[in-house]
């Protein structure tokens, strides 16, 4: 159970394992068959979660891949079209879901940092009339994971909204990492929930939950996406046990993600990265040869994943105590040449 001795390993929040707590959580949760609506712990996480973000109902799925796809069928039908920036999630690392699984027509705006730039996308929206196709929903990270943990400044997500409104399309939030956009902007949980018509959030990042997502909105998209789930193969029996990893880790690591924040201000300024592009717990370096650094910082114990040729990716997490922040910092400090 304990992490291999001496490795920090900084490659993403998703290699967390849970804590004895979080397992002991999971033994004592009380289960049903959740396809009968049955599990009390699930509907218990989808209740909370749902009511954190002030929306109506959450569907519990076991990735943030299916939170998404569920979500975004629920806003754009086939044959029209989701726009959204050329680095999200939903369109670089999903393996072409929407247009596979949901016959939608995808158009990307691109972006520095991940940021959204609200005229550049609103002017991209299309009305459907003659030959057009419809835009029908924006999908907007929040925090941007390629962008390097980027927040979205509040006042441009309701600057979108408002417009979006204004032109009858739908917005929905890929929040993998909210809560690290949560704890770094002080910004309400359901501040944003307010925002979106749908939400993906996921407890397996930063949180440290072994599995698991909740997509959130109006009972009515959730009752669908709950039959999509189903189709997708995605309905779970006594999945119970996963639901209370959920719920301790709502409990117990949503501050705590302060920590992770600080300890990646720490890794910036050892690798010299600029503080000022370091909103959350990701952290971007720019080197000469990402894979030789990932190589050599791999034989000190500290493994980092180069994201590029020219670019390396830290994330810092549950598992990445300030002493071994200290330590992959003076690694760091060693093989990443000043300017
Ligand atoms: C990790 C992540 C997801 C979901 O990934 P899964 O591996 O499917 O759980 C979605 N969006 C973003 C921004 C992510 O970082």
């Amino acid at each position: 159970m304990a992490e291999t001795p001496g490795v920090v390993d900084l490659r993403s929040d998703t290699v967390t394992k849970p804590t004895a707590g979080m397992r002991r959580a999971m033994a004592e949760a009380d289960v049903g068959d959740d396809v009968y609506g049955e599990d009390p712990t699930i509907n218990a996480l989808e209740d909370e979660v749902a009511a954190l973000f002030g929306h109506e109902a959450a569907l519990f799925v076991p990735s943030g891949t299916m939170g998404n796809q569920v979500a975004l069928r629920t806003l754009v039908a086939p044959g029209s079209e989701l726009i959204c920036d050329a680095d999200a999630h939903v369109v670089t690392y999903e393996y072409g879901a929407a247009a596979a699984h949901g016959g939608i027509s995808t158009r990307t705006w691109p972006t520095q940092r991940g940021l959204l730039d609200v005229d550049a996308v609103t002017s991209m929206v299309r009305t459907g009339r003659w030959h057009d196709v419809a835009t029908r929903a924006i999908a907007v990270e929040n925090t941007h994971n390629r962008g390097g943990g980027t927040v979205q400044p509040l006042d441009r997500l309701r600057l979108l909204r408002a417009r979006a409104t204004e032109l009858g399309v739908s917005v929905h939030c890929d929040g993998a990492r909210i809560w690290n956009a949560h704890i770094a902007s002080g910004v309400p949980l359901a501040q944003y929930g307010g925002l979106f018509d749908t939400l993906s959030v996921c407890l397996s990042k930063g949180l440290g939950a072994p599995v698991g997502s909740l997509m959130v909105s109006t009972e009515a998209r959730v009752a669908e996406a709950r039959m999509m789930r189903k189709r997708l193969g995605g309905g779970m029996r006594q999945a119970g046990v996963l639901a209370a990893a959920g719920r301790y880790a709502l409990e117990h690591h949503v501050r705590r993600l302060a920590d992770d924040h600080e300890h990646a201000r720490l890794l910036a300024d050892a690798a010299g990265a600029d503080p000022a592009t370091v909103d959350t717990n990701i952290v971007l370096v720019d080197v000469d040869d990402a894979p030789a650094v990932a190589d050599k910082a791999k034989g000190e114990g500290v493994l980092i994943s180069p994201v590029g040729p020219r670019q390396l990716r830290l994330v810092t997490h549950l598992g990445v105590d300030r002493p071994a922040a200290d330590r992959a910092a003076e690694v760091l400090a060693r093989l990443v040449p000043a300017d």
